[in-house]
């Protein structure tokens, strides 16, 4: 029985207003097998594991069993695509329910690639396996590194075939997040909805992802403040990691702060502000130094959703919204520059910090070197066969860092340790992401295990690590990553 699996599901979001949601039906698919699955993931949600891999619980992430009649749904979404406002929509994914998990937190289980739905547009509703893999090491890998995102459960093949740009196997991927509300939500409301539904969205919000700002008068703008602040940490993480998002539509863009959406993300290599790996992005839009402003521009958009809450009449309105975007600029500088000096064993703070952070990111820019194994080296001491290192702005940079590090209390070794603590070993790097997509077409999977594996545990810094510290053979420079 599907009961004693460890399901323990809401449908809250069933109780928004109906513009919000259509209800599916069940596509099933021919032979669902499991690729992967996610058992640490599935034990903190507090299911059970066995009964997941059983049959029944196959078909059930394949989206091929009900658990209840006629609760399965598509939510609907509108957002801005690379600066456009269009209605959008769940295309080709459907929403199981909200497990409550053992500690009582709520999660949405989404099927990812589960078929055609009422806002498929032209779409065929379904995904292909290699992209479903990508997202669930990529995911994964995020969250290995501490950075809020949705997460990945399951990866089934369906046991039937998807038409892209050649023939490929079509997956279905579990998708976990604290919730599937998108900025784009609060724009299809605003668009298509009236000033209440707008209100019980808002409402809905508040009591899910912010329960702890007070019920009063101010608290649709504490909504607005809220979704700035996790956003502005959000944004700050990713840089401080090297990761490009690569599609940062308001649609992909969630309310809770989480990373979604791993499309045509990917991490830098070497070191190069203007870095792009979406195919699709041709003017550089989503490019790494943009992803602040990016993220502020979306930020625009949600809290002009929100005008009609934040006062009755609308010159106030913008004035208050304004003012409190405006906070998000020293927001995310903050949050990123404490990352930063922690990466570089940093404790206290000094006017020149920024600096100096800054004159190391040129000197990795003009050597073109990796971004992550760079701080790898500072992190352990370690300057062999880099020219960056044998080079007079090196050398002088070095000097300054040194001299700042000896301006704390710390001891060499607690800077060791938070430095450790703060750059990762090993990402999800790009080619290696794609080696375990090319081994699992091929049916086997355990390149893309021992590579979750270790982008799980970035910050372990161990020995089987270090050949996933390992440049690619060819560079990086013209990797394109394309949209499932
Ligand atoms: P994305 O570019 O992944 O953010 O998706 C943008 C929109 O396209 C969303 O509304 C998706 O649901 C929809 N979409 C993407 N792929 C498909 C597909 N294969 N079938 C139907 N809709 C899709
Ligand atoms: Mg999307
Ligand atoms: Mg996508």
């Amino acid at each position: 029985e599907i009961l004693e699996s460890g399901l323990n599901l809401d449908n809250s979001y069933n109780n928004l207003p109906k513009l919000l949601f259509s209800k599916v039906n069940l596509n099933t698919v021919p032979s669902p097998k499991i690729v992967v699955f996610n058992d640490s993931l599935a034990k903190s949600l507090g299911l059970n594991i066995d009964d997941f891999k059983s049959e029944e619980g196959v078909s059930l992430l394949a989206g091929n069993k009900r658990i209840k009649e006629g609760v399965f749904i598509a939510q609907a979404y509108a957002g801005h695509q690379f600066g456009n406002f269009a209605i959008l929509g769940d295309g080709r994914a459907l929403l199981i329910g909200e497990q409550i998990t053992p500690l009582g937190e709520r999660f949405d289980i989404q099927l990812k690639g589960s078929g055609k739905t009422p806002y498929s547009r032209g779409g065929d509703g379904k995904a292909a396996l290699g992209p479903m893999l990508r997202e669930y090491i990529i995911s994964e890998g995020m969250h290995g590194l501490g950075i809020p995102t949705t997460r990945s459960l399951a990866v089934i093949k369906s046991g039937e075939y998807v038409f892209r740009q050649s023939r490929e196997e079509g997956a279905i991927l579990t998708r976990i997040a604290s919730s599937h509300i998108r900025f784009g939500t609060f724009e299809y409301v605003s668009h298509m909805g009236s000033y209440q539904e707008l209100k019980e969205l808002a409402n809905y919000c508040l009591k899910r992802h912010f329960p702890y700002v007070e019920d009063n008068n101010d608290k649709y703008l504490n909504l607005l403040n809220e979704v700035i602040k996790v956003q502005a940490s959000l944004v700050a993480k990713w840089q401080a990691v090297g990761f490009i998002h690569g599609v940062m539509n308001t649609d992909n863009m969630t309310i809770s702060g989480e990373t979604i959406d791993y499309g045509p993300c990917a991490f830098m290599d070497n070191y190069n502000p203007n870095t792009v790996f979406s195919s699709i992005d041709i003017q550089g839009r989503y490019a790494y130094k943009n992803q602040p402003i990016m993220a502020e521009w979306n930020l625009c958009r949600f809290a002009e959703t929100l005008l009609p809450l934040l006062d009755q009449d609308k010159e106030r309105a913008i004035n208050i919204a304004q003012d409190a975007i405006s906070n998000f600029s020293d927001l995310y500088y903050f949050n990123w520059i404490s990352k930063m000096r922690f990466k570089l064993g940093i404790f206290n703070e000094e006017a020149q910090d920024k600096a100096i952070i800054e004159d190391l990111l040129s000197i990795i820019e003009k050597y073109s070197e990796d971004y992550t194994n760079t701080f790898i080296s500072l992190t352990f001491d370690n300057y062999k066969d880099r020219e960056i290192f044998n080079s007079k702005e090196f050398s002088n940079w070095y000097k300054v860092w040194q001299e700042r590090l000896k301006r704390q209390p710390e001891s060499k070794k607690t800077v060791a340790k938070l430095m450790k603590g703060s750059n990762p070993a090993v990402i999800p790097r790009n080619y290696r992401v794609e080696d375990a997509i090319e081994a699992a077409n091929r049916g086997d999977y355990d390149v893309m295990k021992k590579l979750l594996d270790v982008v799980s545990r970035p910050y372990e810094h161990s020995k089987d690590q270090e050949e996933y510290s390992k440049l690619p053979k060819v560079s990086n420079h013209n990797y394109r990553t394309f949209c499932g």
